[in-house]
């Protein structure tokens, strides 16, 4: 983006975080005058246009709620019965966040506020990088799905499918490392073999890598592992494996394609090196940083991702969900740790749930400190039903909430399922931490360990096996109940930081982190195994390549590539399934608890 581009865009920037309030109550004076009449808020507003009336007759409402509306439209009824303007398409949500995929609406409107984001966006990275688009190209891993249609002749796509469809995105594309046949493979190994070719021809040229989602630039870094002497061997013979069979595919690499010996010697010495520390700085020398989402459930990668990086800045560009656009992180030079995001107060009219306490469990000091018994304990960690929401401009710094949206496209105080924490403000907006997923919860007997805790135990227990150069590279858990009492089941992959694969880890360390798992969990769960309600937890460890086979198990079942998140739980017997018959190992906790 040139300069002036990207001072007008800094300038919006301002002028929306400055102006949050009055912007919030336009937004909402908007949808409800356009969506008041319809079927849905009918129930509720009786046709008038009220905010306060709003705010008191419409109901806090999950998707569940609203599914009987969005499949009467996929049914072909006319859009009206839930939003005033027509539905040009619906949204595919991942459906990885713990439950089946939804179809979300959306609207020509939606669409241009999309556009808008990407022009914020783009003015912050240029004002942190300077101008890449004139430098150079952006090896950016792109995949798809195929899009569906619905009985009504909608078509249904995920977020990112939809914005690599789009004839905008065309034009742009040129930015990009990877021909656009490639982004539109269905096949994501061939897609992924080609968008890497692509890369490394280019890769003097390069100047970000990256993918929506930090799990998936790690997927592509293993693919590497795998596929690095063939790709070299295509730049050195100028010709493309024959599993290539797209003919997309196929043909964008033909046209990039190029006997080029000296490529492939100077990549494969980089390759070929023990270790791949760094492998990223030095495959793609000119790159300025690492483009990937990479809080919440993303943290989790942070670390392998500094290890391959070598230095280069990670950025967690955005917060966005199929549901609407939400944030922008203003510092994206900031540690992953303390990635915030600046809401939008254009993007749609937000408001926020308080969770009754601290959304992260109440410590033992803390219950004991506050007199709790164990009861009271469990209620007031999950409690927020009888609590008010509050408005963008009036949430508290340091304190949690549930976000709700309510958007043009026919969603009304809708619960979204994530928990944020306020950490700052900039200008009049608020700025939000990612804590967890409100629906992503790991449960036992009436212990309900929460996906931010989790990741917190977690955490702590790989610390032991850093200074043995293992990195945790995956990692999902469920509750066990096939005996009594049940217990918690960790599964995780490892692997050696000098690409060494680890078929054996010291039996001493692995209980070791069991037991640091435990003394992490929260106090509820430290009373039930004081009881024995719960016995020890346990780690199977699985061998390397498991974590790709689940995700390759729910891409094969609808999710996006681009859009994937692991699950930090499971209940799916076919998930299960897929780790059980991997694991090479399984460590117990002590049985008498600490
Ligand atoms: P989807 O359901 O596929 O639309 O994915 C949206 C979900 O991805 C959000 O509701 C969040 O749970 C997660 N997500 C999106 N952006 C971020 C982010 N920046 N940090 C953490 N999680 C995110």
């Amino acid at each position: 983006m040139a300069r002036s581009g990207y001072e007008a865009g800094m300038k919006m920037m301002e002028e929306l975080t400055t102006n949050a309030e009055q912007i919030q109550e336009q937004v909402l004076e908007e949808i409800l005058g356009r969506n008041a009449g319809t079927e849905y808020l009918r129930r509720f507003l009786r046709g008038e246009t009220d905010t306060k009336l709003f705010k008191a007759n419409v109901p806090i409402v999950t998707y569940e709620d609203i599914k009987p509306y969005i499949d009467r439209i996929a049914n072909g009824e006319p859009s009206d019965i839930l939003l005033d303007e027509p539905v040009i398409q619906f949204y595919r949500s991942s459906g990885t966040s713990g439950g089946q995929p939804k179809l979300i609406p959306t609207t020509a409107e939606l669409a241009n506020k999309g556009a808008i984001f990407d022009t914020l966006l783009q003015s912050v990275m240029t004002k942190h990088f300077g101008d890449l688009d004139h430098a150079g190209k952006r090896m950016e891993l792109m995949f798809t799905k195929p899009v569906i249609e619905t009985p009504s002749g909608l078509q249904a796509a995920s977020v990112t499918t939809s914005i690599f469809k789009k004839s905008g995105f065309r034009t742009i594309s040129k930015l990009y490392t990877s021909p656009i046949e490639t982004i539109f493979c269905s096949d994501t190994k061939q897609s992924m073999y080609c968008q890497l070719l692509a890369g490394l021809i280019r890769r003097d040229e390069v100047v970000t890598v990256g993918s929506t989602f930090a799990s998936t630039v790690l997927r592509s870094i293993k693919f590497l592992e795998d596929y690095w002497q063939e790709l070299c061997s295509n730049i050195k013979i100028g010709q493309i494996s024959d599993w290539i069979i797209d003919s997309g595919c196929r043909n964008a690499a033909s046209l990039i394609l190029k006997h080029n010996p000296d490529l492939a010697y100077s990549i494969e010495n980089i390759c070929s090196c023990k270790s791949w520390e760094g492998i990223i700085r030095k495959l793609w020398p000119k790159a300025k940083y690492i483009s990937a989402i990479n809080t919440g459930v993303m943290s989790q990668y942070t670390a392998e991702l500094e290890f391959y990086g070598g230095g280069l800045p990670l950025v967690s560009g955005f917060y966005a969900c199929s549901e609407a656009i939400c944030g922008i992180n203003l510092e994206p030079l900031s540690k992953s740790s303390d990635v915030s995001y600046t809401f939008l107060p254009n993007m749609a009219y937000f408001e926020f749930l308080p969770m009754k306490k601290d959304c992260v469990t109440i410590s033992q000091d803390q219950a004991q400190f506050d007199g709790l018994s164990r009861h009271e304990s469990i209620e007031k960690k999950t409690n927020n039903e009888d609590t008010e929401p509050v408005d963008l401009v009036n949430v508290k710094p340091g304190q949690c909430y549930e976000l709700l949206v309510t958007t043009s496209a026919g969603l009304y105080r809708y619960r979204v399922g994530d928990i944020l924490m306020v950490s700052g403000f900039h200008n009049n907006t608020p700025q939000f931490r990612f804590v967890e997923r409100q629906n992503v919860i790991l449960s036992i007997h009436a212990d309900k360990t929460s996906e931010a805790d989790l990741s917190k135990a977690v955490t702590e227990a790989k610390a032991l096996l850093d200074p043995l150069g293992i990195f945790l590279t995956g990692y999902t858990s469920y509750g066990d109940t096939s005996s009594i009492p049940g217990h918690y089941v960790l599964f995780w992959e490892l692997k050696g930081k000098e690409g060494n694969n680890i078929k054996e880890v010291d039996p001493k360390i692995m209980v070791e982190c069991c037991s640091k798992m435990e003394e992490s969990l929260n106090y509820t769960y430290k009373m039930y195994r004081k009881e024995n309600e719960i016995a020890a937890l346990e780690i199977r460890v699985v061998k390397q390549g498991t974590f790709d086979a689940l995700m390759d198990y729910y891409v094969s079942k609808g999710a996006s590539l681009s859009q994937f998140k692991a699950p930090s739980c499971t209940k799916s017997m076919e998930a299960l399934k897929i780790l059980d018959s991997r694991v090479i190992g399984k460590f117990f906790s002590p049985k008498t608890p600490i």
